[in-house]
């Protein structure tokens, strides 16, 4: 079993001297909370560490159960999010108006990833109210916004977000769950899979954000709306009425996140169809779902490299103690803890320094939301908004991809003590690896970066991330001290540059050539980009430890981190160029007989 310590220091580091949370908040609206930063960081570290890490383990092998269409959490997750809301962590980001904080965005990156280290399966609740709460408060009437949001930020109620179907998962144009006009509300019926906290036992009500179709819309994705709909009706008067025709039908059993509830949920089951009410306009609810699907996926790349660093805390804290085998550089023949060994010690430098540089992006991703939002310059604002956009698919599929590897990396350190269950670090391993799978795979993700953030912009943002990378670079190589990370940055920034005007050429001729290597492009953008974040770290390092700044063996970490990284992980950029350049026709190549079965397999479902 692990305990969980949050990497304050670096997370720390990040804030101030990546993503400038000095100047973030002082953007209108956030009455320049930067001093409270550090307090509310070491406040998160604290509930994540003594509240939430404790019921990590119980939650996964306790799990949840279902009965008679109710769902009972794990024990002591109930009170767990009641403390969770009473310290005010679900508004954190929320208008003081209904209730939250209005603290900057970029506090969801540390804050974020200290709930989904120390419990991840926990952690999914308030992901998913935070994507409710977005949603009401950007469509919502000024009434649903009343009435909705301050209950989902005082934990009395949570949100869901139900998209997904049978025949409807990637694919939301198949979406076929039905809203039929009654008076100034909708019936609807269907069924909706997969809903996390679609049912549970930790607050009073739950309200459901449903996609389905209006009798008449358009087919496909032009034809989808956005509904509300509460398990138990509220009146008028804000208090709680009749249980609406929402059944929470079973709960799935899963490889991992055991500790919430993945629902099969039916509406209208009884007959006239569950009470919902639309939010925004009719047939606009996939683009209204998309903005909060965005922030969503944001936070599934951060939950993704939280989970990450709980496993390599672990990983390095089994490595200190377990003794085994020789050291190949000394005459003694007495055993030597793991940590000593060349080969551990590369596994565990692989896994801190893409840690640091997930952290890094994702967090000056975040700063970016905030310039989007608040900054009074239009022009400032748009900028940042093309770098949310075009980082959003890239933090969530490179982090979480990269999650995933870190985890399997801790694990394998563990030797067979990782494959048992109870070091606790195959929980890891299990939780991590929903994240590359929803809020839209890997692969949806490598799309929505090509197709939308590349081509269908001409490249432009792209284009100005580049030359804003090369820019830095050209500084780096003129700077003394930092060569070993300049050389291999450059070549990757070089690299990624070659890759996107040979994406763009080909996607006009060849969209299917262009495409097939998505994911590797968008890898090739996570790691540069992610090399770009390290090499700014280490150049700020570099300054600290000249002027004499006491902290020098924290900055010294940081550039040896960083050197790392340029040789370890930048360096994958040549092979990733020639998997996308030269490979990419392969992919296509064989045609379908030619994988081999020679019969159809029956796929169970
Ligand atoms: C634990 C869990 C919790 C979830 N929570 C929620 C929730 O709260 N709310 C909700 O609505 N949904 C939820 N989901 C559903 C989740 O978002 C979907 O599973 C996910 O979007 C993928 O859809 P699918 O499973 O139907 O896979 P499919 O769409 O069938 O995809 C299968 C494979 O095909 C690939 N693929 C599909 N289409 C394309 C394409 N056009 N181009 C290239 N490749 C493609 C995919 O990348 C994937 O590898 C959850 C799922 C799980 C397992």
């Amino acid at each position: 079993m692990s305990q969980y310590r949050a990497p304050l220091r670096d997370m720390q580091f990040v804030l101030h001297d990546l993503a400038g949370i000095d100047e973030v908040a002082k953007l209108p609206g956030y009455g320049d909370a930067s001093d409270a930063c550090d307090a509310i960081l070491e406040e998160a570290a604290a509930f994540a560490g003594g509240v939430l890490a404790p019921l990590n383990r119980a939650g996964d092998t306790q799990g949840c159960t279902w009965k008679d269409g109710s769902v009972t959490t794990p024990a002591g997750f109930k009170e767990a999010y009641k403390a969770f809301a009473d310290a005010g962590w679900i508004g954190l980001p929320v208008a003081q108006e209904f209730g939250g904080q209005g603290l900057p965005s970029l506090l969801l990156g540390p804050t974020l990833e200290m709930w989904n280290a120390a419990n991840v399966g926990f952690a999914n609740g308030p992901l998913l109210n935070q994507g409710a709460i977005e949603a009401i408060e950007l469509c919502g009437s000024p009434e649903q916004k009343q009435c909705y949001i301050p209950n989902l930020v005082s934990g009395k109620w949570t949100g869901t977000m139900c998209l997904t179907e049978p025949q409807a998962g990637t694919d939301l144009a198949q979406v076929r769950t039905k809203a039929v006009p009654d008076g100034d509300r909708y019936r609807i019926s269907g069924t909706k899979i997969f809903i996390t906290f679609g049912e549970h036992d930790m607050a009073e009500n739950i309200v459901h954000l449903v996609l389905a179709r209006i009798p008449g819309a358009p087919e496909g994705t032009k034809g989808i709306s956005l509904f509300l709909v509460p398990k138990i009706l509220v009146n008028d008067d804000g208090s709680l009425g009749e249980r609406n025709d929402v059944v929470c039908a079973s709960i799935e059993h899963k490889l991992g996140i055991n500790a919430n509830p993945t629902c099969t949920l039916n509406y209208g089951e009884r007959g006239d169809g569950a009470i919902g009410y639309l939010i925004g306009e009719a047939n606009k609810g996939l683009e209204n779902m998309f903005v909060m699907m965005n922030a969503a996926r944001f936070s599934v790349g951060v939950q993704g490299m939280g989970i990450a660093d709980r496993a390599y805390q672990h990983a390095l804290g089994y490595a200190k103690e377990r003794v085994q085998g020789r050291d190949v550089a000394s005459r003694d023949s007495k055993p030597v803890r793991i940590f000593e060994h060349g080969d551990v010690r590369r596994m565990l430098m692989t896994m801190k320094a893409q840690i640091e540089a997930m952290r890094a992006l994702s967090y000056v991703t975040a700063a970016s939301l905030d310039y989007a939002a608040k900054h009074p310059d239009p022009h400032v604002r748009k900028q940042h908004k093309a770098f949310v956009e075009l980082m959003t698919p890239v933090v969530k599929g490179w982090c979480t991809e990269t999650s995933v590897e870190v985890c399997s990396m801790a694990l394998q350190v563990f030797g067979g003590m990782g494959y048992v269950e109870e070091t606790g670090i195959a929980q890891q391993y299990r939780d991590v690896r929903i994240t590359t799978i929803y809020e839209g795979t890997t692969g949806i993700q490598a799309l929505d970066l090509v197709g939308r953030k590349l081509i269908r912009d001409m490249g432009s943002t792209a284009t100005a991330v580049i030359k804003t990378m090369q820019a830095f670079h050209a500084e780096l190589e003129s700077d003394a001290g930092l060569e070993a990370i300049a050389e291999p940055l450059g070549k990757a920034i070089a690299t990624l540059a070659d890759v996107s005007q040979w994406i763009g050429m080909n996607a006009m001729g060849d969209p299917s050539n262009a495409f097939a290597c998505s994911v590797p492009y968008l890898k090739l953008w996570g790691i540069t980009a992610g090399g770009w974040q390290m090499a700014r770290a280490a150049k700020v390092a570099r300054d600290k430890i000249a002027a004499g700044d006491p902290e020098r063996a924290f900055f010294e970490a940081k550039i040896a981190t960083a050197t790392f990284y340029a040789h370890h992980v930048l360096s994958q950029g040549a092979w990733l160029k020639r998997q996308i350049v030269d490979g990419a026709r392969d992919v296509m190549a064989l045609d379908e007989a030619g994988f081999g079965l020679d019969r159809t397999v029956k796929v169970r479902v």
